[in-house]
């Protein structure tokens, strides 16, 4: 479903990515780690052309996304993207967040861009809470809005970036919990994360960056129970 060839990027003469090659296979979660400043957000952006790459291959669904001629609005539509923090429209009702891109993008028609949020809004418990504006809900209740909101483009596979790392504690477990729902339910993913529980409950491989580099790229099993590199040890032992 993704793949990267000997990816490497430079922001001017500073190399970011050097080298990168992983593949994920359809249905598979892959949990990506590191040190901050390692690389690990310019990666995943460069799998939906939100970075432009220097050198290598980038393949999403059969799509080369480096291409010139590849249209890039298409491709992001195919694969949905959470951030850091939420990105929800905040003049835009719920509903209506999660309506504009199905409608704008997609051509879908109205009624039916609502029917398929209202039901995705249900998917992540939130549907008493259509008609009200993102500044209305918690964290918690945005991130899992935007999670729907990028189900609602039908993607063939969901990137996150430290979904839950702008949450305060007590809301990390409602967002986590809908993303291994989406895992269980065989969506291709791959998620910058340091929750370490999450990874051991649904990926199937652990990559490990440092410095722009792709250190480990393992079964989770084997990543966790022994890691082979003396960074990837160090980084676990600080935040397990
Ligand atoms: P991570 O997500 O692992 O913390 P990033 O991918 O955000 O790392 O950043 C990797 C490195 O690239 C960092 O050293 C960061 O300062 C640098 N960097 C990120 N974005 C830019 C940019 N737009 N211009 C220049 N340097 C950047
Ligand atoms: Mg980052």
């Amino acid at each position: 479903m993704i793949s990267l060839k000997h990816v490497s990027k430079w922001y001017g003469h500073f190399q970011v990515l050097a080298d990168c090659s992983t593949e994920v296979k359809k249905g598979e979660v892959v949990v990506v780690c590191g040190p901050s400043g390692s690389g690990k957000s310019t990666l995943i952006k460069t799998v939906n052309g939100l970075e432009p790459i220097q050198q290598g291959e980038i393949v999403v669904d059969g799509i080369a996304v480096n291409d010139k001629r590849t249209n890039l609005a298409k491709l992001r539509s195919k694969v949905g993207m959470v951030f850091q923090h939420f990105e929800l429209f905040p003049h835009l009702s719920i509903v209506e967040n999660l309506t504009l891109a199905q409608v704008k993008v997609l051509g879908r028609d109205k009624t039916a861009a609502k029917a398929k949020g209202l039901k995705l809004l249900e998917r992540v418990g939130l549907s008493a809470h259509a008609d009200k504006f993102p500044g209305q809900l918690s964290g918690g209740q945005q991130q899992r809005v935007a999670i729907a909101r990028a189900l609602c483009m039908d993607p063939v596979a969901m990137l996150f970036d430290e979904p839950t790392s702008a949450l305060d504690p007590e809301m990390i477990n409602e967002v986590l919990d809908v993303m291994v729902e989406l895992a269980k339910e065989g969506m291709t993913m791959m998620v910058v994360t340091h929750e370490m529980g999450f990874a051991r409950k649904v990926a199937n491989r652990v990559i490990f960056m440092d410095e722009g580099k792709i250190v480990e790229d393992r079964n989770k099993d084997d990543f966790f129970d022994n890691p082979q590199s003396d960074r990837a040890r160090d980084f676990l032992a600080k935040i397990i």
